[in-house]
């Protein structure tokens, strides 16, 4: 069994996982910990990973900790620049053998999405992503609509593409969303989702829509489960569940 804790455990996300943890036959749950609680608990509990699903002000801080002291980390918490990357990657350099996995999104069919999005976009002149999500999420666009839109543009220049085309002259604020890596991102907050996604590409006289849904939360226990199971087996840095999902 390995022993693991959750940082971020009476939230929306962090509760969902510390479900999904204690249904599983190979992970013990050995600590919870809220923003009240202090992170010596990891090292009495004797926990050898950590889900992170906290909030971008507090994250680094957590991995600091658990990577100063040995414990790898799975991180579904937004908020990752490349500064913070760069930071991160120095800290590991001095505690090798320890495995942090930045998980953008969770959820399985998500990472497919990203993937189909990526693969489809050189053979299409025209792509923009719109995100959904319920009114309660503070970040816009998501950490995964930007992520996306960077696999994107990085196939695009690996294919040669131009710039997609817009003729937009005039344009109320706003209008044509957010500029991410040369791609459109449309972020709409709904009553009643909870995390949806559609890419759409265009060429001469066809288009195709990847959308994925995610319907409730759990369908993000089951991919921070595999990111627990798979950190110890990959010290440093990676970012992205792909990686270790071999998807
Ligand atoms: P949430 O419901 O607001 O939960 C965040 C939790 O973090 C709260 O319970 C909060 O505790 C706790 N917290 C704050 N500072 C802490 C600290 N220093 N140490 C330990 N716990 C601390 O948010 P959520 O919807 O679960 O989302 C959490 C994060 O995951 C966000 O960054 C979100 O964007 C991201 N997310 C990622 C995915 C993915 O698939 N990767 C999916 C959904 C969301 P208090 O209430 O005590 O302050």
């Amino acid at each position: 069994m390995t022993k693991v804790g959750v940082l971020g455990a009476k939230g929306k996300l962090g509760s969902v996982i510390c479900e999904g943890i204690g249904a599983s036959d190979d992970l013990e749950l050995v600590a919870r910990i809220g923003s009240q609680d202090t992170l010596d608990t990891l090292v009495e509990a004797g926990a050898e990973a950590v889900v992170d699903v906290t909030t971008p002000a507090a994250v680094m801080d957590n991995l600091r900790f658990c990577v100063e002291h040995g414990i790898h980390a799975v991180v579904g918490t937004t908020g990752f620049d490349d500064e913070r990357l760069a930071t991160l990657r120095g800290w590991l350099a001095d505690a090798p053998g320890v495995g942090v996995l930045i998980a953008p999104n969770f959820s399985i069919g998500a990472i497919l999405m990203m993937q189909l999005a990526a693969k489809a976009a050189p053979y299409f002149e025209s792509v923009e992503i719109v995100e959904l999500h319920h009114p309660t999420k503070a970040d816009a666009p998501s950490g995964t609509a930007q992520r996306t839109a960077h696999l994107i543009a990085e196939a695009r220049r690996a294919a040669g593409a131009g710039a997609v085309p817009d003729a937009t002259e005039t344009a109320l604020d706003g209008a044509r969303g957010a500029e991410v890596d040369g791609i459109r991102v449309h972020a709409l907050r709904i009553r009643g989702l909870v995390a949806h996604q559609e890419v759409v590409l265009g060429g001469v006289g066809e288009t195709l829509t990847i959308r994925h849904d995610s319907l409730d939360r759990a369908s993000f226990t089951q991919g921070a489960l595999a990111g627990l199971r798979a950190v110890s087996d990959h010290p440093g840095l990676t970012v992205g569940l792909e990686h270790v999902l071999g998807l």
